[in-house]
């Protein structure tokens, strides 16, 4: 079983792009940067396609080989980083749309790669990728005289619906985009579940299709199993792993496990994490090593031979709120040592 099983269920993913796709009356696109969220952009994306994504987003044009690969010729594939100096064979050989940042991309692109596709990123306040509004009227008559496919800009604030930033830029997105003609794209999954008017003519979730920032109807896509290597009771004194951080107070039966830092299980997770044994909580005791990791089981039914760290009561985000990170965050260090299963479709 190696360092343990990553379990993607291919069904509850679809299920999610349609409750999704649902929610708004646009087009949907999904998000599948990052080895589509570390969940395996291959698999991800060809199910995206069946559910009905047309168009699909990734970080930098190196992850569109893959997804080219993956969903075919037909689909459009957005990269976010836009045209960058190294890019331009790359987005040329795939056929991917660069979402430019700058008038430097703009004018890069018209004169390496015309009448190819392309698409605007706007900075509506984020200050962190897209031009900014100062520019964007001078830029614009050059970048409107081709046809861009869609005009985009992405919220800092979205996973809090009544922060007053989401309003603010809102406005400053329609300053820059309404009027265009150009189609507009600004909810990524928490703009997707605020109102309407941040819908636009097409949204781009990525995170609400892989069970994290859950909503309503939100299915569980990955579940997390690993393996007990032995089991040994620990006596009333006695320390458990690195640097002596546990103490039992008990005798303890303590089942180790074969996963660790190295597959992503952060060390801050030390003495605070959960596994299951079906319905039995059973703590993390002491250090997180790099392939173990040592779990109290005493009120296990016998010594199990599987523990489980993400699944439907353990979702992504509840992991995250444990260390202070996000559910992204646990997703995209997901471990490669795992067996991966894709199940459901
Ligand atoms: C990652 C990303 C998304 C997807 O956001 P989620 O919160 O995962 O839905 C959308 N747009 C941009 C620009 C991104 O970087």
């Amino acid at each position: 079983m190696g360092t343990g099983r990553l379990t993607i269920d291919l069904a509850a993913l679809a299920a999610n792009w349609t409750a999704l796709d649902a929610m708004t009356g646009c087009e949907t696109a999904a998000v599948v940067k990052a080895d589509g969220y570390g969940l395996g952009i291959g698999p991800v994306a060809r199910t995206l396609q069946q559910a009905g994504a047309k168009r699909f987003f990734i970080a930098v044009a190196e992850e569109g080989h893959a997804l080219r690969a993956a969903v075919g010729p037909d689909a459009d594939i957005c990269v976010f980083s836009g045209h960058m100096e190294g890019d331009t064979e790359l987005l040329d050989a795939h056929g991917l749309v660069p979402m430019l940042n700058s008038l430097d991309q703009v004018l890069r692109h018209f004169e390496r790669l015309p009448g190819h596709p392309f698409g605007i990123q706007l900075d509506s306040g984020m200050n962190r990728l897209g031009m900014e509004p100062a520019d964007w009227e001078a830029v614009a008559e050059i970048a409107l005289t081709q046809q861009p496919v869609l005009l985009m800009s992405h919220l800092a604030c979205a996973d809090d619906a009544d922060h007053p930033m989401n309003a603010y830029q809102l406005q400053q997105f329609r300053k820059m985009a309404d009027g265009t003609g150009v189609p507009r794209c600004l909810a990524a999954t928490g703009g997707v579940l605020m109102k309407p008017e941040y819908h636009f003519e097409m949204t781009r979730p990525g995170i609400g299709l892989y069970g994290g920032m859950p909503f309503a109807d939100a299915k569980p896509v990955v579940h997390l199993d690993l393996p007990v290597i032995q089991c040994r009771t620990v006596q009333p004194g006695e320390t458990v792993g690195y640097g002596n951080t546990w103490t039992a107070d008990r005798p303890t039966r303590i089942a180790t496990v074969s996963a660790g830092y190295a597959d992503g299980i952060t060390r801050h997770l030390s003495n605070i994490a959960t596994l299951w044994h079906g319905d039995t909580p059973c703590p993390l005791r002491g250090r997180v090593s790099m392939d173990l990791l040592t779990v109290d089981v005493s009120d296990c039914d016998g010594d199990p031979e599987v523990l489980s760290l993400l699944n439907d009561r353990q979702g992504v985000d509840t992991l995250a709120d444990l260390t202070g990170t996000i559910g992204y965050e646990i997703l995209t260090q997901l471990g490669a040592r795992y067996g991966r299963a894709y199940s459901g479709l």
